[in-house]
């Protein structure tokens, strides 16, 4: 491992302070940056331990939560109030890692976590992500776990969150600190599709540091879920995974609907395409496959991941159907 420093900041000021000098990384959990500089793919010369930043969650005036970016994955998914108004958050951070890493993982490191391309994470594969311009060994290689939205011919890496794809369907927003001062970004405009620069994952600029995530105030008389498929019951990345949220009036026509997908673009996918189609609908079996097939019609799969496309149209009529009926 290169050789690093290492200073711990007790509030923003000092974090954004030490975070200015070159070469400084912001620290949470640990639990990606580590194994990346363990790998030498990271080699920061300064890591800025954030984790005693921020680390609250607090009610906001219009009623819904401020989770600061120090808040540990699992302190997070227990808390009452997230269990019971966000019920799909909490549920996509229990189907995350295993619960050690729960125990270290924070909220701002889950957002920032890296793809789990298995050529990203060898120093001999060609990347662009880790090394822009030299390729991607994914698109002709073994791309089981890969994009089939929103990919670029530079890059078809997924994102691996389980909570971000929860935030992006709540409609959250990141709050951001830096050197300009502070900023809010919508959750589902938080990371970037790759296009030619797959090297740059977010929104965030030189410098600047997650401070929280905002809620809104959970709707009333919507029924939400998070469901992920993959290869094993636990400790397992989403081959896909969808977070939604959906309300029904008495009468079936579906009155709102959010749908977010994981493991299949570069980002959280939101749905917008699937949602469009669904509003004013009556609440049924061949209104949701009408919409996940919309969704999906840009769905452009890989020589080894063609069956995301029917496993994520599934998911989406089984997990709708089964809240449009909890709601009846
Ligand atoms: Fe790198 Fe992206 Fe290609 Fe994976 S898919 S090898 S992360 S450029």
């Amino acid at each position: 491992m290169t050789p690093f420093t290492y200073a711990r900041a007790t509030d923003t000021a000092v974090a954004l302070r030490e975070g200015a000098e070159a070469g400084a990384y912001y620290l949470g959990g640990g639990t990606n940056l580590v194994d990346l500089m363990r790998e030498g793919i990271e080699q920061p010369a300064r890591l800025v331990d954030v984790t005693d930043v921020s680390t609250s969650i607090s009610d906001t005036a219009e009623g819904g939560l401020l989770i600061g970016a120090g808040v540990r994955n699992a302190a997070l998914a227990a808390d009452m109030r997230v269990r019971t108004h966000y019920p799909m958050l909490s549920r996509a951070l229990l189907s995350g890692a295993s619960p050690q890493i729960r125990n270290m993982a924070t909220v701002g490191g889950n957002i920032l976590q890296r793809t789990r391309c298995t050529y990203f994470y060898d120093a001999a594969a060609a990347c662009n992500k880790r090394v822009p311009g030299s390729g991607c060994d994914a698109r002709e290689g073994f791309n089981r776990i890969h994009a089939i939205l929103g990919a670029s011919p530079a890059c078809v890496a997924t994102h691996p969150s389980d909570m971000c794809v929860a935030l992006s369907a709540l409609d959250a927003t990141v709050h951001v600190a830096g050197p300009a001062g502070e900023r809010r970004v919508a959750m589902a405009d938080f990371h970037r599709l790759p296009g030619d620069t797959p090297d740059r994952e977010t929104e965030l600029a030189e410098g600047e540091l997650i401070t929280g995530v905002e809620l809104p105030p959970a709707g009333p008389g919507m029924r939400s879920t998070y469901r992920k498929a993959r290869d094993r019951a636990s400790y397992a990345f989403a081959l896909v995974s969808l977070a939604a949220r959906i309300d029904v009036a008495e009468d079936g026509t579906i009155r709102d609907v959010a749908l977010a997908l994981g493991g299949v673009a570069h980002r959280p996918w939101r749905a917008t395409l699937a949602e469009a189609h669904l509003r004013g609908q009556h609440a049924g079996e061949n209104a949701f496959r009408a919409a996940a097939q919309a969704e999906l019609a840009a769905a452009v799969p890989l020589r080894d991941n063609g069956f995301k496309i029917a496993l994520a149209e599934r998911l989406i009529v089984a997990v709708l159907t089964d809240l449009a009926g909890e709601q009846a």
